[in-house]
C-alpha cells in the first residue's frame, strides 16, 4: 500500500512552536496548521485541519509543553490523532540566521548544523530555539529528510552598500552585517506576484510585512534590494514590542545613567517597547485600535509615520515605485493602517480605493493611481513545505 507524502513543518519561536502538514504528493496543500504557545508557562494548543474536521483548542497541562521537545511530541500526537497513516518523509524548519553564505533552503547535514550553532549569537533569541526544534525532530524522525529555510536568505541578493554599516572594516569580516529578516514572507509574496501581476513583479516594489514583527522590502524584479532589518530583527519599524530603528546613543545612556545591564537594556528594546511601550497597554493592534486613548492613537500615530518615512526611504533605493503591498496580521487586516499610511502619498504615485481598502480588495488602489497597492496574504509555512518537497524531488 502506498501513503501519501508529507512534509511536517515547524516554526520553533521562543515560547512558542508553530507546526503545519503538507500532503506534497503535488504542490504542497495543507492538511494542518496550528501552534502550542506558552511553552513552558501555560501551554495552550491550537490547531485546525481543513474540511470536515473540527478545529482543536486547548490548553496543555506544563508537562505536555515543558520545553521544544515535549511541545513537539505533543504536536505529533496531535497529528497522528488525526491522520493515523501519514508519516513525514521531509520536516522543514524555519530558521531565523542563515548567515552571510546560506542564500537559499539548506539539507541539515552535521557540517550545516554546526554552521547553524556558529550563527547562534548572531541571533541569541531566536536561533538556539530553532537549533533546539531541529533537535527535537531530528529525534522523533530520524529517517526524514531535514530542511532548514532561512529567515536572512531572501535577502543576501542586496548590493555590498546595503549589507555594510559604516564600522571599521574587521567587523564586516566578523560578520557584523545587515542581514535583513522575514525573507519567507518576501519569497512567498514575490512568488505570488509572479503569479498573480508578473507584470508588477518584474518592476519596483516594496512590501510591508506588519504582523507582530513588522519590517518592509524593497524589491526589483522579485529580488530584495533593500530591507528595514538590520544585523538583528531589532531595527526599522516599531514592533508589538520592539522599538525598532533607535539611536544607539540611548544604549550608552540606559546603561551610564539608568544603571541598566545590557541584559535589561536587550528586555527593554525586544519585551518592553514598540507599540506596548508607546501605549502603556498593549502590543495588539487591534486593541489599540479600539482604545481610542491618547496613548494609543500615539502609538498607531508613530507605527505609521515610520512606515511612511521607510516608504520614502525604500522607494528612493529603488528608483521610483510601481506597487506597494501590504502583509502579515496588521497589513491583511487593519483597513485603518493602510488607509493612513496611504494618505498623502499621491507623491509617491499612490492613491488608495476607499472602498476596495473597505473590503479588503486584493488591489485597493484606484484605477488611476500610478503605482498600485495591494493586499497579499502571506504564507510561510508554504515556502517551507515547497522547499521541503524541492529537496525531496531532487533526490528521486
Ligand atoms: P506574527 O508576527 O506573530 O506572525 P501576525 O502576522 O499574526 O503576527 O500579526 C499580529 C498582529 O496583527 C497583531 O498586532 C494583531 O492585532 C494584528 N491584527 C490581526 N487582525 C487585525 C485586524 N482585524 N485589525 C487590526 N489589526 C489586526
Amino acid at each position: 500500500m502506498t501513503t501519501t507524502p508529507v512534509a511536517l513543518t515547524l516554526n520553533a519561536g521562543s515560547s512558542s512552536l508553530k507546526f503545519g502538514l503538507f500532503d506534497i504528493s503535488g504542490a504542497p496543500a495543507v492538511m494542518a496548521v496550528g501552534q502550542i504557545d506558552s511553552i513552558g508557562k501555560a501551554p495552550r494548543l491550537k490547531a485546525s485541519f481543513g474540511p470536515g474536521r473540527s478545529p482543536v483548542s486547548r490548553d496543555l497541562t506544563p508537562a505536555e509543553a515543558a520545553d521544544h521537545k515535549s511541545a513537539l511530541t505533543t504536536a505529533l500526537a496531535e497529528l497522528r490523532s488525526q491522520f493515523p497513516k501519514a508519516r513525514a518523509s521531509a520536516v522543514g524548519h524555519r530558521v531565523v540566521h542563515g548567515g552571510p553564505s546560506y542564500d537559499r533552503p539548506m539539507v541539515l547535514t552535521p557540517e550545516v548544523m554546526e554552521e547553524l550553532r556558529r550563527l547562534s549569537p548572531f541571533a541569541p533569541i531566536h536561533q538556539p530555539h530553532n537549533l533546539a526544534g531541529i533537535d527535537a525532530a531530528v529525534e522523533a524522525f530520524p529517517e526524514a529528510l531535514q530542511v532548514a529555510c532561512f529567515d536572512t536568505a531572501f535577502h543576501r541578493t542586496h548590493p555590498k552598500v546595503n549589507d555594510v554599516f559604516a564600522l571599521p572594516r574587521e567587523y564586516y569580516d566578523k560578520g557584523v552585517r545587515r542581514y535583513g529578516f522575514h525573507g519567507l514572507s518576501y519569497d512567498y509574496i514575490s512568488g505570488e506576484l509572479k503569479r498573480i501581476a508578473p507584470l508588477i513583479h518584474e518592476g519596483r516594489v516594496i512590501v510591508a510585512h506588519l504582523g507582530n514583527g513588522a519590517s518592509m522590502c524593497g524589491m526589483i524584479g522579485g529580488r530584495s534590494v533593500a530591507s528595514t532589518m538590520g544585523f538583528t530583527a531589532l531595527d526599522g519599524l516599531p514592533m508589538g514590542t520592539r522599538t525598532g530603528q533607535i539611536d544607539p546613543g540611548v544604549i550608552f545612556y540606559m546603561v551610564q545613567q539608568e544603571g541598566m545591564s545590557i541584559d535589561e537594556v536587550r528586555q527593554l528594546f525586544y519585551s518592553k517597547s514598540g507599540l506596548l511601550g508607546l501605549s502603556g497597554l498593549s502590543n495588539d493592534m487591534r486593541a489599540l485600535e479600539a482604545a481610542g486613548t491618547v496613548e494609543a492613537n500615539e502609538a498607531i500615530d508613530y507605527f505609521v509615520f515610520r512606515i511612511r518615512r521607510e516608504l520614502g526611504g525604500l522607494a528612493a533605493a529603488l528608483g521610483g515605485l510601481d506597487a506597494l503591498v501590504f502583509c502579515g496580521g496588521i497589513g491583511e487586516n487593519s483597513r485603518l493602517i493602510r488607509e493612513r499610511v496611504c494618505e498623502g502619498m499621491g507623491w509617491i504615485g499612490l492613491e488608495l480605493d476607499r472602498e476596495r481598502n473597505g473590503r479588503n480588495d486584493t488591489v485597493i488602489s484606484t484605477d488611476m493611481s500610478r503605482a498600485r497597492v495591494m493586499v497579499v496574504p502571506t504564507n510561510e509555512e508554504l515556502v517551507i513545505a515547497r522547499a521541503a518537497r524541492d529537496f525531496l524531488d531532487t533526490r528521486g
